[in-house]
């Protein structure tokens, strides 16, 4: 089952005959004085902002307001505003790049927007036409553009926000609604390389579970982690790695993938999660999958690898130990937008360490040459299907 269906008739009662958002009644003012773009070194990952956001409003009486992009300040919200009581918030994070052609784009942005429908839609908050707001985020990343750094591994990180602002401490969905997106630069995740990330596999707290919100890009998913993380931390650990009972979920906010040598060497397995409803439906774990197929179908060559059997279901840390102890796991990954793919090193279960075999280049054959391919797409070098999106055309 694809859970990448799009929001389909999400109508709030009462509500459908309200105008829809229109990128067309987009009003611009820009800021009076502009801020210095920072060097590339000094970049932290969602540190910095920019001179501009984009902000609108929903009312169920007027439906979505006029889109605005305007210089970058605080919002003002009532204190009840049903975000702060009762956690009605979502977002997206997706990236502009510069191609070498000097025009920034987007990767795959018409998933980002179905998922972030699809996050609103499971909170009850209104829905909008998603092609208009990818339209108006290519106007804000056209109006950022300055703010763009060139360098190989570096992007312009987008976070759309949608967040409840009903007034009222009732407990009930919110029907007045506010979207904004604000952008940021940022540089590579790993800055000397990729540096093998350590696991700590955690089953005590959950981060998703079945009929639960896991697989929503929804705010309540990321705070109860937050104590769990800082946990790890102390022990010495990057990141969780989150189970449910034996299965793997998923690696702090990223996707999970394990790399298999095979009995028969006809290439190897390359497993990861299936999507049940605990596992966020990542753009990036899609694209791998996708690139892999494309591998084996001879459409594409992924550089120097064999045969790459994909798929898609449980994966459970018994299974992991005893691939190990076997020599048979080769590779362990994490995807996701920000590091794009991330090699493990080690997970910490049951009071001791699974290690990976370690690689010269910090990712293994596998691991490494998605990232390579990713990169190059998503910076434009390479074109791959319709997943590159200038921003100019909006
Ligand atoms: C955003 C996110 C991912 C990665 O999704 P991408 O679309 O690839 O960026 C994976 N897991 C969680 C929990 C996330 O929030």
């Amino acid at each position: 089952m694809s859970l990448w269906k799009s929001v389909g008739n999400c109508v709030l009662e009462g509500v459908s005959s309200v105008p829809d958002l229109d990128a067309s009644e987009l009003t611009i003012t820009l800021a009076d004085s502009l801020k210095p773009v920072p060097d590339n070194e000094s970049l932290v990952f969602g540190a910095v902002t920019t001179d501009h956001m984009l902000v609108v409003s929903f009312e169920p009486s007027t439906g979505w307001s006029t889109p605005e992009i305007k210089p970058y300040a605080p919002l003002s919200l009532d204190p009840m505003s049903s975000c702060f009581q009762y956690c009605t918030n979502l977002f997206e994070g997706m990236k502009a790049y510069v191609g070498p052609d000097g025009k920034p784009r987007l990767f795959r942005p018409e998933k980002n927007m179905a998922r972030l429908a699809r996050s609103a839609e499971r909170v009850a908050l209104p829905p909008f036409n998603t092609d208009a707001l990818l339209a108006l985020i290519k106007r804000l990343v056209m109006v950022e553009q300055r703010w763009i750094p060139t360098a190989e591994g570096h992007s312009l990180y987008i976070r759309p926000t949608i967040i409840g602002t009903r007034a009222a401490l009732g407990v009930a969905a919110s029907d007045q609604a506010l979207l904004y997106v604000i952008v940021s630069p940022t540089g590579p995740y790993f800055r000397t390389g990729p540096k093998p990330l350590s696991l700590l596999a955690v089953n005590e707290n959950v981060r998703a579970w079945p009929g639960g919100t896991g697989g929503h890009k929804l705010g309540l998913n990321y705070a109860p982690g937050f104590l769990p993380q800082r946990i790890a931390a102390k022990r010495g650990y990057d990141q969780i790695l989150w189970l449910l009972g034996d299965a793997v979920t998923e690696a702090g906010a990223m996707n999970f993938f394990v790399v298999i040598k095979r009995d028969d060497d006809d290439g190897v397995d390359v497993a990861t999660p299936e999507l049940d409803g605990t596992i966020l439906p990542g753009v990036t774990r899609m694209s791998v999958l996708e690139l892999m197929q494309a591998h084996n179908d001879g459409r594409t060559k992924l550089n120097g690898l064999p045969k790459l059997h994909t798929q898609e279901r449980k994966v459970t840390m018994s299974e992991l130990k005893k691939l190990s102890d076997a020599g048979k796991l080769l590779e362990a990954f994490g995807v996701g937008t920000a590091v794009i793919v991330a090699p493990v090193g080690r997970i910490g279960f049951e009071g001791d360490d699974l290690t990976l075999p370690p690689h010269e280049k910090g990712l293994g054959p596998v691991g490494g040459a998605l990232w390579r391919r990713l990169v190059d797409i998503q910076e434009g070098r390479v074109q791959w299907e319709n997943w590159g999106v200038l921003c100019e055309d909006a």
